[in-house]
């Protein structure tokens, strides 16, 4: 009998923040470094791949980590995936485990991901790769539906998401940097903006709320003291009337 395999499957890492800023470096002077777009271009492609197949995994359907068949689970800890033309199996559990914390989500930013790796796939030139990564990760989740909840980069670049901003908001640019990636640039910075008065609204929005749920508490308690005076008022003259009616 053959031996049975057990390899937890692997996950594409993002794409590390010293490459893109090196792609960005080299663009603004103009330096066409074709391998560095590659690099940093099929890192992305991989990645997203990746971030669609544990998203299959977490709806029902894994895959074998070595031949990439598809797999339908129940989702139940200890159902067995099972590959038999690698002889491979794994329990959901352990497959589960293996991709959390990796920050494999697709979210808000799932239209921009399938578009990036659609035209990917078909470009050609240095410079068309180049325009569809610098589309690609100053993407918003959710900015189709204007909600500029975080950026989609997050899943993309390493960092924490204000680290991304502030990453994404130091790249170069210079008078080599094609029109396209200078137009994408100030889009970006309008959309930080946004993005930022929009989480103010929302701080103001919450405090308004909190101070209207306060008030209504101390008129609830305004109101209940009253009314417990005019109740002790009320006894205190049923006894005078009483006393003197003695
Ligand atoms: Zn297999």
């Amino acid at each position: 009998m053959t031996h049975v395999r057990h390899d937890r499957p692997t996950w594409a890492g993002r794409v590390p923040r010293h490459k893109i800023a090196e792609l960005y470096k080299k663009d603004a002077l103009g330096i066409c470094d074709e391998v560095l777009i590659d690099d940093v271009g099929i890192g992305l492609l991989v990645r997203i791949e990746n971030i669609f197949r544990a998203r299959a995994a977490n709806s029902g359907i894994a895959s074998c980590p070595l031949c990439q068949r598809e797999i339908p689970h129940d989702f139940d800890p200890a159902f067995l995936l099972c590959c038999e033309s690698c002889n491979w199996e794994l329990t959901w559990a352990e497959y589960h485990k293996s991709k959390q914390g990796k920050y494999l989500i697709a979210s808000g930013m799932d239209p921009f991901l399938k578009e990036y790796v659609e035209q990917y796939r078909v470009a050609r030139s240095p410079q068309e790769k180049m325009i569809l990564i610098d589309t690609l990760i100053h993407r918003y989740h959710w900015e189709l539906e204007g909600g500029l909840s975080g950026p989609g980069a997050r899943n993309l670049i390493g960092g924490k998401p204000n680290e991304v901003i502030d990453f994404l908001n130091q790249l170069s640019y210079g008078t080599s940097s094609s029109p396209e990636i200078l137009a994408t640039r100030q889009e970006w910075l309008d959309k930080v903006q946004k993005s930022r008065a929009q989480y103010a609204e929302a701080i103001k929005e919450r405090e308004r709320k909190e101070e209207k749920k306060r008030q209504k508490a101390e008129e609830k308690n305004r109101r209940r003291t009253l009314r417990e005076k005019a109740r002790q008022a009320g006894q205190a003259g049923r006894g005078n009337a009483g006393e003197s009616a003695r």
